[in-house]
């Protein structure tokens, strides 16, 4: 099966926004990498923590509303 991968497992994006910054969950400065909305309180509840990504030998990090990063499961079809 050589399809391609769906577009959001588990993968750095080139249009991922990298954060100089690191704010927990919940707070209004923690947007997603990929779809550039808030983390929210409510969504860290049900979804879980935002997944944190760190580029090597850069201070910066990447972050994703689990959905988003495609490792979250216990809801699709
Ligand atoms: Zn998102």
């Amino acid at each position: 099966m050589a399809t391609d991968p769906a577009p959001n497992v588990a993968r750095i994006l080139p249009s991922d926004r990298r954060f100089p910054d690191s704010p927990d969950g919940g707070q209004l400065a923690c947007l997603c990498s990929r779809c550039g909305q808030p983390i929210t309180e409510e969504e860290v509840e049900q979804d879980g923590p935002p997944i944190r990504v760190w580029p090597e030998e850069v201070d910066s990090e990447y972050r994703f509303h689990p959905r988003c990063f495609g490792v979250y499961e216990k809801e699709t079809q």
